[in-house]
């Protein structure tokens, strides 16, 4: 069923549950490039609410976590991302972990380091990947929505291209000759988890703003 969105409902914000502004710009853009007219809030419009603790074990569980209690501080619709990178030969590490593999308070670039060193002499036939993405809509009054995506590749152990973030700089996704980090920015969102995810949203996201459900 298609839903049309009418102006006044088009404005009602829908608040993404982040502070990672590469996630903000992405999701912006897969929308935009989607045909989603809507209007975007991000945390930083709010007054600043205590982070809950993403305690959950899974993507799903996390961004759950973050967008119930985006939707709850700030009685707007919520979407959050959880995201992370799982490595076969870590046993599916980083994972929900990829954030702070290098610890809390770590750097990205400290991560990606530890993460190169952890695979140093293995092959890249070896070095089998996944980005993995779930995406969680939560309304005010409670209902509650999660889609998922994911992208499949290989490591590579040098660092490669400027765009993207996190672990982009290593990650070769399937069928493609290049990093992540060397991709364009609308290549990036055509292939990756979050494109997947976010664009799998959009019919609950409709639905909820028209207030079908
Ligand atoms: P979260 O904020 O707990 O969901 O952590 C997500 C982490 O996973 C990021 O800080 C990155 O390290 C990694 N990550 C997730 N998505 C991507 C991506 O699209 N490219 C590169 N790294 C990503």
């Amino acid at each position: 069923m298609s839903i049309e969105l009418s102006e006044a409902v088009r404005s009602r914000p829908v608040v993404i549950a982040t502070n990672n502004a590469h996630k903000l710009d992405e999701l912006r853009r897969i929308w935009d490039e989607s045909g989603l007219v809507i209007s975007i809030a991000s945390l930083g419009d709010y007054p600043v609410y205590p982070e809950p603790d993403e305690n959950a074990g899974t993507f799903e569980g996390n961004a759950l976590i973050k967008a119930r209690a985006a939707a709850a501080a700030t009685g707007e619709i919520a979407v959050a991302d959880d995201s992370g990178i799982a490595v076969d030969l870590l046993g599916g590490m980083p994972g929900v972990r990829s954030a702070r593999w290098a610890g809390v308070g770590a750097s990205a670039q400290a991560s990606l380091d530890l993460l190169i060193a952890q695979l140093s002499d293995t092959s890249f036939e070896e070095r089998t990947a996944r980005f993995v993405c779930a995406m969680a809509l939560v309304t005010p009054q409670g209902g509650e929505y999660v889609a998922e995506g994911t992208m499949e590749g290989n490591l590579v152990l040098e660092p490669k291209g400027e765009n993207g973030f996190g672990y982009d700089p290593v990650f070769v996704a399937k069928g493609q000759n290049c990093t992540n980090g060397e991709l364009t920015p609308a290549q990036k969102d055509a292939l990756s988890h979050r494109g997947k995810a976010a664009r799998a949203l959009i019919p609950y996201l409709k639905k909820v703003l028209a207030g079908v459900e």
